[in-house]
């Protein structure tokens, strides 16, 4: 069945025509799903009775019910445990910056990926988001906490690469003027590194910020820590990040999880430092969060302020992500683990 959510302007314009509705009529639903955020077509108040009851009869709609919801009392991030129509659960956290408020969505159920140092990859995957699905956690949220969201980090469970026309249709819809007419410029998309993704996304030339999950300096360590670094070699991933930066003029973020003993020592740093020479980039150190299931810690913060010293020794913008929500584990939620057979995956927020 299709969803109503995850339809582009001109689908629901033609679903509708082909309904024998007038042409406006589109303009005044897709206001009522995207601008109003209505939560059923019962909502739709300045919409025929009859045409309400089409859209519920023959038209599924995503939607995310709140099955958990955890309020940090240091810095007000919310983490939901969001419940999909069949069953599945997906995590979702809200962020609130200076600028305003910040959501970190997820793409998938689960993923491929295996990072071994991430949660997500402990239980495999599930399956991809709808659009609307993915809409639906900004909704949600938007609904629940009486605010107006402005950015979005794609940074949640899943590798959004891995969903493409979908997460590209969510990024239409979201950006949409008719809707909640976002910023792409406010929004951030990270993978782990998806080479032949990553150049179709530079081929749409948006203006969304790019994060590239780099996390080690060279193939043997990522090789280690990364599955899909024995897919593509960093020489390939970061040639394909060359081509993204030239033709889209946007910066690169790098996102680098510093795992004592592992990809943090001063070499690295150097070696890190001189592979990114040169490229419009900035590197985020992340302090990992610690996954029950393994044995990785993170750098103290002397190692931190060390390879920080090296990578700016040789001018490369870094900066360190600064933790929001620690006492709800808004960082690496394993809020999923608990809440039955499903699968596990985690949030590992932006
Ligand atoms: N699949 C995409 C997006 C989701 S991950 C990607 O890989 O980029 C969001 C970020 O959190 C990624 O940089 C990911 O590598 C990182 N991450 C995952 N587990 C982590 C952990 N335990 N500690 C710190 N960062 C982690």
């Amino acid at each position: 069945m299709n969803d109503l959510l995850s339809m582009t302007f001109s689908q629901l314009e033609a679903e509708l025509l082909s309904m024998g509705e007038k042409k406006y009529v589109a303009g005044q639903v897709f206001s009522w799903l995207h601008e109003k955020q209505a939560a059923s077509p019962d909502e739709m108040t300045n919409v025929s009775k009859n045409l309400r009851e089409k859209l519920k009869n023959f038209y599924s709609f995503s939607s995310c019910t709140i099955e958990k919801k955890l309020v940090s009392v240091y810095d007000n991030t919310v983490k939901y445990l969001f419940r999909l129509q069949d069953g599945e659960r997906i995590e979702s956290v809200v962020m609130q910056y200076k600028y305003g408020h910040t959501i970190c969505v997820s793409s998938q159920v689960g993923c491929k990926m295996g990072c071994t140092f991430c949660a997500s990859g402990i239980a495999g995957f599930v399956r991809n988001l709808l659009p609307g699905e993915i809409l639906a956690q900004l909704y949600t949220a938007q609904r629940d906490l009486g605010v107006s969201i402005s950015h979005i980090v794609m940074m949640g469970v899943g590798e959004p690469l891995d969903n493409f026309d979908n997460v590209m249709t969510f990024l239409s819809l979201v950006t949409d003027a008719r809707g909640q007419n976002l910023s792409m410029r406010n929004i951030s998309l990270s993978t782990c590194g998806v080479v032949p993704m990553i150049d179709r996304l530079r081929e749409q030339k948006l203006q969304l910020t790019l994060s590239v999950s780099l996390h080690a300096p060279n193939d043997a360590i990522r090789q280690q820590t990364m599955p899909v670094a024995r897919r593509w070699d960093m020489d390939t991933l970061l040639n394909a990040c060359r081509r993204y930066a030239d033709d889209t003029g946007r910066r690169i973020s790098f996102e680098y999880a510093m795992i004592a003993g592992v990809n943090d020592s001063d070499a690295c740093a150097e070696e890190l430092a001189n592979r990114l020479k040169g490229m419009l980039c900035h590197v985020n150190l992340i302090p990992v969060n610690a996954v029950k299931e393994r044995d990785y810690a993170r750098s103290s913060d002397r190692r931190i302020r060390s390879f920080i010293a090296v990578l700016e020794k040789h001018k490369i913008n870094v900066t360190v992500r600064r933790t929001l929500g620690s006492d709800i584990n808004a960082s690496c939620g394993q809020l999923r683990r608990g809440e039955g057979p499903q699968t596990n995956a985690s949030l590992h927020k932006g």
